[in-house]
């Protein structure tokens, strides 16, 4: 059997055929059309009717989906890419190649810029595609309809291509391209869909073909035998199976563990109404306005929280002040000219500049509080000193936020850990962040994939501070980086002290399963098994040893 290999998100497996995505339509090379204001206002309609398509699938879909839509169509609507085709075509290129040759320009650009702006030149290629296609009778670009249970395979997916797809007749997605932190990996993850990213030979795959797809293994296997097929039907059983419990998190021996869930749009926290979540532990709420170009007014925010926090009635509900800059920029925050914008002005230090933009989202959160009856914990991301722990407090309480907390995603907050916890109610860790800036990496390198290993050893050395400064101040200590989705690593947390551990609601049932069968006492054994190694990978293999063998087979550790 041929193997093809990726990075795999989620813990799924699954068999079935193969549907291949339309591939880009060709740009012909035609020559200019002779009536310039015709074809001006060809490429206009072209580009309209794509943002209209796309806006009206953002109005069938919800949550981060319905959010990434609306953010591809406002691309197909941005006035300086059809100005700039225009100018093209009044200058004498024909209309499709206007469009290829302007959205080529604006890619060079998101490129140069690096970070979130990089990752979104997906949406601008299918922007460009689609225009091209609409303006040449070609087939629209995508994946096709599928008439039964497929494995979709593409060089790549643009959210808008991923959020389109009819989800009951989705069995997995293959891409050759994309990236551990792209939208397509994102998305999949947050609709439970096994996806495999960075596939080597992806395009070799052709329609039809029988493939199985296994997440956890980061596998693709072509024409599976018997054995394979038999293998991925125990998991999905097993899997199936570890979603019927629903009890907190807890360890064998009843040490609680809370579960959490990662969200970004009031829709998310709806979504999650009759989940097995004891709540949410990260409420990204830059999401909310991603697409805006200007700053939310406070009723707006308020009514956002107010949902969310109606939909969680009873649970606990984390929200984190906007986390603005380098990896997720906003528009109405630019802070343009920065050379390092991860190490500048991003997340609480904009208080710095627009402390206004931070007293209006507190103030909006605590008008949702009293309006629903609940209570939200709040933290601000990017904190690096005890004074910056300080103010965020004092300006949430002064505000009548109660439960206040910081994030720890910088080593030095790590490093001080306790005396940030002698200023706030609790701390959670960001190990996202927190490996970028130990290991020196650009979270959004896939090339660097290796640096950014939250089992690292500095890394782990960083996130065992924290944890025992919560410890030892007796104040809840949470993780809420991809890092707590990987049962090993959800064991070896808890073994440090972590008390709660939120992550795409997808891969909670895995952890929760993890947890029940290993006890505390078991839990701080691969904790120092971990802080042994001398490196990450060490770290990982010396932890899959002491974790129970059912555990292991059942989430396929590996
Ligand atoms: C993190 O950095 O680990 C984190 C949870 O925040 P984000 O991924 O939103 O930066
Ligand atoms: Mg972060």
């Amino acid at each position: 059997m041929r193997s093809l290999r990726g990075s795999g998100v989620g813990r799924g497996a699954v068999v079935g055929p193969v549907a291949r995505a339309h591939p880009s339509p060709a740009v012909p090379a035609d020559a200019a059309d002779p009536d310039r204001e015709g074809a001006v206002r060809a490429a206009d309609e072209a580009f309209a009717a794509v943002a209209d398509a796309l806006e009206r699938r953002a109005e069938a879909s919800s949550g981060t989906v319905a959010t990434v839509l609306e953010a591809t169509a406002a691309m197909a609507r941005d006035t300086e890419l059809a100005g700039q085709v225009r100018i093209r075509i009044e200058a004498g290129q024909a209309t499709a190649l206007a469009v290829d040759r302007a959205v080529a320009e604006f890619v060079d650009l998101f490129t140069q810029a690096g970070g979130y702006l990089a990752e979104r030149v997906t949406d601008l290629l299918s922007v460009r595609d689609r225009v091209v296609a609409r303006l040449t009778g070609q087939p629209e670009p995508g994946v096709p309809a599928l008439d039964r249970p497929s494995v979709v395979v593409a060089d790549d997916l643009s959210p808008a291509d991923t959020a389109a797809l009819e989800l009951d007749k989705v069995l997995a997605i293959v891409i050759e391209r994309g990236g551990p932190t792209g939208h397509t990996a994102i998305i999949a993850g947050q609709l439970g869909i096994p996806c495999i990213v960075r596939v080597v030979g992806a395009s070799t795959l052709v329609d039809g073909q029988e493939v199985a797809v296994d997440a956890a293994a980061g596998t693709v296997i072509v024409d599976p035998d018997d054995a394979t097929r038999a293998a991925v039907a125990a998991r999905q059983a097993a899997l199936a199976a570890l979603s019927e419990h629903t009890g907190p998190g807890a360890t064998a021996d009843g040490h609680a563990v809370a579960l959490l869930a990662n969200i970004g749009t009031a829709e998310d926290a709806e979504q999650l109404t009759g989940a097995a979540v004891e709540g949410v532990g990260l409420f990204r709420t830059e999401v909310l306005y991603l697409g805006r170009t200007t700053a939310p007014i406070e009723d707006e925010q308020a009514q956002a929280y107010a949902r969310a926090l109606r939909a969680l009635e009873g649970r606990k509900v984390v929200i984190r002040t906007l986390d603005a800059g380098a990896d997720k920029p906003l528009a109405f925050i630019s802070r343009g000219g920065e050379e390092n914008p991860a190490l500048g002005v991003r997340g609480f230090r904009l208080v710095r500049t627009d402390e206004g933009l931070l007293r209006s989202q507190l103030t909006a959160i605590a008008r949702a509080a009293a309006e629903t009856g609940g209570e939200p914990w709040v933290m601000a991301p990017m904190v690096a000193t005890v004074e910056e722990a300080a103010q965020f407090a004092g300006i949430a309480r002064e505000l009548g936020l109660r439960r206040v907390g910081v994030m720890v995603e910088v080593p030095s907050a790590a490093l001080r850990a306790p005396d940030l916890l002698a200023e706030v109610d609790f701390i959670s860790i960001g190990t996202n962040d927190l490996a970028q800036y130990t290991m020196a990496t650009d979270r959004l390198l896939g090339e660097l994939v290796d640096l950014l290993d939250p089992w690292q050893p500095a890394v782990l050395d960083l996130v065992a501070a924290a944890a025992a400064a919560g410890v030892a101040a007796g104040k809840p200590v949470g993780v809420c980086g991809e890092s707590a989705a990987d049962p090993v690593m959800a064991l070896v947390l808890t073994g440090m002290g972590v008390s709660s551990l939120s992550m795409s609601p997808a891969a909670v049932p895995g952890v929760r399963f993890a947890l029940a069968r290993h006890t505390l006492a078991a839990c701080q054994e691969l904790a120092v098994a971990a802080r042994r190694a001398r490196t990450g990978p060490d770290a990982r293999a010396a932890c899959l040893e002491g974790v129970d063998a059912e555990v292991r087979e059942v989430l396929a550790l590996g």
